[in-house]
């Protein structure tokens, strides 16, 4: 029973294993108490949340544990019921390093392993802890990923039981193509992770992911955040999208609701941040109301191929993944 439950707002991984398909992000601006996170983890467990999206790079993975770990010694959540994502960070992103980052990224969880770990971007920088290695110059050094060898540690993560399923992030559809293409493949990767929303609705990327069994999983759902300093600043708010205000008003929801129930039903696993009780309850109120088909078709036409995460640290690395068209 529990399980069905579960099953049933969850998708089918490559791999057999199942993933929420709304999950809680957790990346937010540096200026946020770290305590918020954790309050919004046992909030959105308490309201049925059962995928949480986080990263090393998050600097949060420490409450984000703590969150689950108050959650299970309450009683309320099982280990196997929640589904966990962590990120290889780039300056992880070679293959010594790869086992022994994600260690670190479960200590701070205080868990035995993660449900999903991916390589967070394909863009490498210098090995080491430090996040974002800089020359005398204060410019980025770059790195490059021998992407057979990475993927072959994640391979191993999985083998270890450290991750339950691997993928990636923020590749473009050549760069998937390269793990896909590999000699001695043994896992596919389960999703790729990238921003996608009204206005970047990656509808190419998405039919390439479907006939490859691999699942999207949209960031950004909710145009993200401008507070956050790599978020570009000059694009305009989508949720204050005058079309999708029209159709939320028709449904009698908010343009929030409408944003990720348009992820949900293209088939399209959808993460959406919220660290404010109203909204993290709202935001998972997606699956009792349906959009049309002519509402879908609408909203397909606001795609404008617009990102409010460029990235832009990475635009001088040779594999920066946004300059190819999907
Ligand atoms: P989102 O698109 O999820 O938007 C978050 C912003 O929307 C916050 O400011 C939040 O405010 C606000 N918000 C949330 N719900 C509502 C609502 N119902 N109505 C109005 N405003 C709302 O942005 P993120 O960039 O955070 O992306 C989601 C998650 O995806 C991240 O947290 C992270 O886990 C992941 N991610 C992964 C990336 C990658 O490279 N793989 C890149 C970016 C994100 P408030 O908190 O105040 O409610």
């Amino acid at each position: 029973m529990e399980m069905n439950a579960r099953r049933l707002f969850s998708v089918k991984l490559n791999d057999g294993y199942f993933m929420p398909t709304l999950g809680l992000g957790t990346s937010a601006p540096h200026e946020v108490a770290k305590s918020k996170v954790e309050e919004a983890i046992e909030t959105a467990i308490d309201v049925g949340y059962r995928h949480i999206d986080s990263a090393y790079v998050y600097l949060n993975e420490v409450e984000v544990g703590r969150a689950i770990q108050k959650k299970i010694a309450d009683g309320t959540v099982k280990r196997d019921d929640i589904f966990l994502t962590s990120k290889l960070w780039a300056s992880f992103s070679c293959p010594e390093l790869v086992q022994s980052s994600l260690e670190m990224s479960l200590r701070k969880l205080q868990l035995s392993y993660v449900d999903l770990f991916l390589i967070h971007f394909p863009t490498a920088l210098k090995p080491g802890e430090e996040i974002l290695p800089k020359d005398s110059h204060r410019k980025l050094i770059f790195d490059r990923m021998d992407l057979g060898s990475v993927w072959e540690a994640l391979e191993k993560c999985k083998e270890a039981g450290l991750a339950k399923s691997i993928g990636v992030s923020n590749f473009n559809c050549r760069q998937l193509k390269m793990i896909l293409n590999k000699s001695g493949l043994k896992y596919k990767p389960v999703c790729n992770q990238v921003e996608c929303h009204l206005y970047l609705n990656q509808s190419k990327l998405l039919e390439f992911c479907k006939s490859e069994d691999i699942v999207l999983t949209a960031c950004a759902a909710l145009g993200s955040d401008p507070r956050k300093h790599w978020v570009s600043q000059d694009n305009p708010v989508l949720l204050e999208d005058p079309v999708l205000n029209v159709i939320a008003e028709k449904h009698q929801r908010t343009p929030a609701q409408v944003a990720l129930r348009y992820q949900l039903q293209r088939g399209v696993v959808v993460l959406a941040k919220s660290f404010t009780e109203k909204r993290i309850r709202e935001n998972f109120q997606v699956f009792d109301f349906q959009l049309t088909p002519e509402d879908m078709e609408t909203l397909d036409g606001l795609n404008r191929n617009m990102r409010y995460l460029k990235f832009s640290l990475f635009a001088d690395h040779p594999d920066y993944p946004f300059y190819d068209e999907y």
